[in-house]
């Protein structure tokens, strides 16, 4: 028991254009009010990471569910991951078509032997667990992607601890604009998009998802928890991606509940709250939480 819950929330790195400034700051605190709420009431880490999803995944301001971008053929496919830090359990669903909440679809194989369902077989499994369909396959919003900001990709992802000291992390894409079908980056990868290890650390990255499964930067975030605070694992594990000439984000939470975020991406839309310390508070840039001398957890 830490005694202590938090969460992080983050709705990917990208260029947030000023007119949607609004919309992600507001997207990324309602979030973290969903996962609090579960974490609150002594909820688990887990629960409060699908919560929190769901409601980005709701919210067209980020690719992810509902604002999920097309690739080549016109098709929306969906990758998601939700992983347990007390168990190491980790259920993922990778191109997946026509479900509503792809979050929840991992939430479902979470306790399943196989750690990642793709394409067909996800949706199958998605529809024999009775998840929520969506059909046509995602609500897609014209202007979505190149329009909300230049970078048409992002991901949205959460890590939480909850009141039993166990971490959570997760992630849900809607994947690159344009990008070739069947196309999976990291965001569903354990060690590379995310990663949870109660008395360690819980990671979620947004980003170039090539150079971010190369890398295995996740699993880099959470070696250098062991020993280092997360502010500083984070931005270790970034260099590494910036010396691949490519940009991302991350969130991290280690074992006490301390939070570490960054980004080399000109935006990054993060939200959080730690019991105890006070309302969430939600920043576009590190450099924003910096001007406010706020240091997170
Ligand atoms: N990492 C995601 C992917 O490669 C995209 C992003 O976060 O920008 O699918």
């Amino acid at each position: 028991m830490t005694g202590r819950w938090a969460i992080v929330v983050h709705g990917g790195a990208k260029s947030i254009d000023p007119a949607q400034a609004e919309a992600n700051r507001c997207g990324c605190l309602a979030a973290v009010a969903a996962g609090q709420a579960v974490l609150e009431a002594g909820g688990a880490a887990v629960d409060a990471v699908e919560a929190a999803i769901r409601v980005l995944e709701d919210d067209p301001t980020f690719n992810a569910g509902r604002g999920s971008v097309r690739n080549a053929a016109g098709d929306v496919e969906m990758d998601a991951a939700l992983m347990d830090g007390q168990t190491l359990d980790l259920g993922g669903v990778a191109a997946i078509r026509g479900v509503r909440h792809p979050i929840t679809v991992a939430r479902l194989m979470l306790r399943e032997d196989p750690v990642l369902l793709v394409a067909d077989g996800a949706r199958t499994f998605a529809a024999e667990r009775g998840a929520e369909r969506c059909d046509p396959p995602a609500p897609m919003l014209p202007g979505n992607g190149a329009g909300r900001g230049g970078a048409g990709r992002d991901t949205v992802g959460c890590v939480a601890l909850d009141l039993q000291g166990h971490l959570a992390a997760g992630t849900s894409t809607g994947g690159l604009e344009g990008c070739a079908v069947g196309r999976v980056g990291d965001s569903p990868l354990p060690g590379c998009g995310l990663y949870a290890e109660d008395g360690v650390g819980a990671v979620s990255f947004s980003g170039d998802g090539e150079a971010i499964a190369r890398t295995m930067l996740a699993s880099r975030v959470v070696r250098g928890l062991e020993g280092g605070d997360p502010d500083s694992a984070v931005e270790r594990a970034l260099v590494r991606l910036v010396s691949l000439g490519a940009d991302g984000g991350a969130i991290a939470l280690d074992g006490a509940g301390r939070i570490g975020w960054n980004h080399n991406s000109r935006n990054f839309a993060v939200g959080y709250v730690v019991s105890g310390a006070g309302d969430a508070r939600a920043f576009l840039a590190k450099a924003e939480e910096r001007e406010i001398g706020q240091d997170a957890g």
